[in-house]
């Protein structure tokens, strides 16, 4: 399975945990992100870990990553700064949607420069609220630690399908009128 005597990243940090003693679980918790980050990124998916824990995951098992692991550019349209959320729920640019009985939100992401959401006004969030990550890619979770970048305030149960349903109707109806 050696191809061209090239190994892929993502064997050499495999082998390197295993070399080092660690579980995936055990390298995810100094990484702080979450075990089926550390699956995924071993079975080749490395987009699912934030650059920063790329390399922080990296200096753990003692590997150097390439230059091209870590440079910059090509995982954000947006100039390599990632994306700006807006961090209020209640926001109109945070779209709701439910898993289960779960309530999430997909953050539309800002392309502005500005600091403050030009819906709400709230000061937008370049960070994953948990792991301080900073948010890549579109989506309701974080790409590094899988939690909520937006969640509904404690108050809040999960469950309220009327409120979600009521909630997508108005935000597609001001989307429409706002173009
Ligand atoms: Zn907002
Ligand atoms: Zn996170």
């Amino acid at each position: 399975m050696n191809d061209e005597g090239v190994e892929a990243l993502h064997k050499i940090l495999r082998r390197a945990r295993i070399e080092a003693g660690l579980t995936q679980a055990a390298l995810a918790a100094q990484v702080g992100c979450t075990q089926s980050a550390i699956s995924m990124m071993e079975a080749g998916r490395q987009e699912v870990l934030s650059k920063e824990s790329l390399v922080k995951l990296a200096k753990i098992v003692g590997v150097e990553l390439p230059e091209s692991a870590v440079g910059g550019g090509g995982t954000s349209a947006r100039g390599g700064d990632g994306m700006a959320v807006c961090p209020n729920f209640n926001c109109p640019s945070n779209m709701p949607y439910m898993v289960g009985d779960e309530v999430y939100f997909m953050p539309q992401g800002t392309s502005g420069s500005g600091r403050h959401c030009a819906l709400c006004g709230e000061l937008l969030t370049r960070k994953c609220p948990r792991c301080g990550a900073e948010i890549l890619t579109a989506g309701g979770c974080c790409s590094s630690c899988g939690g909520a970048i937006v969640e509904l305030p404690s108050g809040y149960t999960a469950g309220e399908r009327a409120w979600v349903d009521s909630r997508i109707t108005a935000i597609e109806r001001i989307r429409f009128r706002h173009g």
